[in-house]
């Protein structure tokens, strides 16, 4: 038996499923998960010592590589100083300036410690704010596991959604209008018979929950119109985007300007924290100054904060983003030239340190488009990447991501063994 068959055998009697969050279980792809021991650059290895380049980059933070020695340093520094307060530090001011000064849309920003938390906080701001109750969120993208948004569409087009967890009282999703991502007339539709009642939308502005799914020419634009029109908020989450499609996440990408915007992941360079940010206006609502109650023990822990600090600053350094743009651009087209020559129906797309890998002719624009991948070929492909080397989302619903660690050397390894699992399938 292997070291990890050992571990995920004893983790099984300990922890439900044998995992701290399910994705991790590998019950989509079959297999046992990989523990890992260690990461460093653009690799990991697992309990039995074997090397993987990762793909993974723990669902998005590690964007500048595992256990960048600048991060590492910046961590110990300030583990050495204390590792938690509870009172208002420096450094959390630096943190939300240096967030402030790359993100035009964001005015004043809150830390938390996850990206649940900066979404269910932006949903309730942006209640407490319009006075509203209603939301409206899209089919297949994910915004953590808040009560209100583990939901999913009713049966007619405009009724409200249905929760997708055991222990999520259909009333609390009673005010959730679930829509189709990309589908604009959907979104009017709503505004046209619920308008005075909604509070916000809230959207990935490109999906990276059901595998990567931009959003169609005008979607975008076309929400924020609404929002006008209608006084709700736009609340970009861009939990996964931020940092990461761009320097500005999408926003910056698309010119489109949120109310709001919910960031995690890569500004705590892989410590855990959230934040949520936007127009002081709607910010100052937040407790002490407003009456919209938010809190948290651990927010603006010192040594998150530390790592997220210098993972921005190194994000900043000069072709950061143009090299990680290049890189997944070079891994994607690779990909479909390996499919290609194996006669795999496939296709990938990419932005910034993202990309998706489709097992179909066309890349998707819709749920229903993405949900039609032919998941036994991507089963097939996954175990080939993992016994080659390679290390995937063990899911054909996630996005994947590129660190600045992903060297050309390192890219052709992968294409290497994407040709050789493209032959199993
Ligand atoms: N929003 C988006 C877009 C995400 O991708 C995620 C997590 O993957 C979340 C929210 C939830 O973040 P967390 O897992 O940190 O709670």
């Amino acid at each position: 038996m292997s070291q990890n068959e050992v571990l995920f055998k004893r983790a099984l009697k300990s922890i439900p499923g044998g995992v701290n969050s399910p994705v991790r279980a590998f019950r989509s792809v079959g297999g046992t998960p990989r523990f890992i021991s260690k990461a460093k650059d653009a690799y990991i290895w697992d309990a039995d010592g074997k090397q993987y380049i990762d793909y993974l980059g723990s669902w998005g933070p590690a964007i500048v590589g595992h256990a960048h020695p600048e991060v590492v340093q910046a961590v110990q520094r300030a583990a050495e100083s204390g590792l938690s307060f509870g009172a208002p530090t420096e450094a959390e001011s630096l943190l939300a300036e240096a967030i402030i000064s790359r993100i035009p849309s964001i005015e004043k920003v809150r830390l938390v410690s996850s990206g649940t938390e900066a979404t269910m906080s932006a949903i309730r701001l942006a209640r407490g704010a319009t006075g509203r109750n209603k939301i409206i969120k899209f089919e297949g993208c994910y915004h953590g596991h808040a009560d209100s948004l583990l939901v999913k569409a009713g049966s007619g087009l405009l009724t409200f959604g249905n929760p997708t967890s055991a222990g999520v009282p259909a009333e609390f999703v009673a005010h959730t209008l679930v829509l189709d991502y990309n589908d604009l007339d959907a979104v009017k539709a709503a505004f046209a018979e619920f308008g005075p009642e909604i509070a916000c939308i809230i959207v990935e502005p490109i999906a990276g929950n059901m595998n990567l799914i931009k959003p169609v020419e005008g979607f975008l634009a076309g929400l924020r119109a609404l929002c006008t029109e209608y006084g709700a908020l736009l609340i970009f989450d861009e939990v996964m985007t931020g940092f990461r499609a761009g320097p500005q996440g999408v926003q910056g990408l698309s010119g489109v300007t949120p109310d709001l915007t919910t960031l995690a992941k890569v500004i705590g360079g892989g410590m855990p924290v959230g934040a949520f940010g936007g127009r002081a206006d709607i910010m100052d609502q937040i407790a002490p100054l407003g009456p919209v109650y938010q809190a948290g023990t651990l927010s603006g822990n010192p040594v998150s904060v530390a790592a997220g600090l210098i993972t921005l600053e190194i994000l900043s350094r000069p072709g950061f983003y143009e090299h990680l743009q290049t890189q997944s651009a070079k891994l994607v087209a690779g990909l479909q030239e390996k499919a290609a020559a194996a006669g795999v129906a496939f296709c990938a797309d990419s932005v910034g340190g993202m990309f998706g890998l489709y097992f179909r002719e066309t890349v998707p624009t819709t749920f229903a488009q993405v949900s039609d991948v032919n998941h036994d070929a991507f089963k097939v492909f996954f175990h080939g990447m993992l016994d080659n080397g390679v290390h995937l989302a063990p899911s054909a619903f996630e996005a994947g991501f590129v660190s600045a660690m992903h060297s050309d050397e390192i890219l052709e390894k992968t294409l290497d063994a994407a040709a050789r699992a493209f032959s199993l399938i």
